[in-house]
């Protein structure tokens, strides 16, 4: 988990919101907040199982709205997984790759100088974006 998360109060989150445009309801902020602080790229799933025993209300359309949300205003980024049918949520904005436990299915965040890549295309294409997935064990 990434520990300059950890700490961030319900009012640093509002004004992430207010900044980013997005009307601070208090869903919203206990849902990014929770993403923020205590999760680690959690899928829609796993934000409703939390959501379930702390605001027993939430509709699972609520969470994914709100997450919508969040996307949109740039405050997540959303990464499908290519041999899962499930969307994470990643909190950390800046460039960075991931590396897949493929015995526990955790992901976790490399950063994005830990990896140097020379691309030799055999055809002019611009480049937008670059997300490297590296799957294996840790020791
Ligand atoms: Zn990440």
């Amino acid at each position: 988990m990434n520990s300059k998360f950890q700490n961030i109060s319900v009012e640093e989150i509002e004004r992430r919101l207010k900044d980013a445009g997005v009307n601070p309801t208090t869903q919203r902020i206990a849902i990014f907040k929770y993403i923020l602080c205590d999760a680690d790229h959690p899928t829609a799933d796993q934000i409703k199982s939390w959501a379930d025993k702390n605001f027993p209300k939430v509709s699972l359309a609520t969470i994914y709205n709100t997450l919508n949300v969040l996307v949109d205003a740039g405050l997540l980024r959303e990464l499908n997984l290519p041999e899962s049918d499930s969307v994470v949520y990643d909190k950390t904005l800046s460039e960075h790759h991931h590396f897949l436990d493929q015995q526990t299915g955790h992901l976790i965040d490399i950063e994005g100088d830990q990896i140097r890549v020379e691309l030799k295309l055999k055809r002019q294409l611009k480049i937008s974006e670059m997300d490297i997935l590296l799957r294996g064990t840790q020791n």
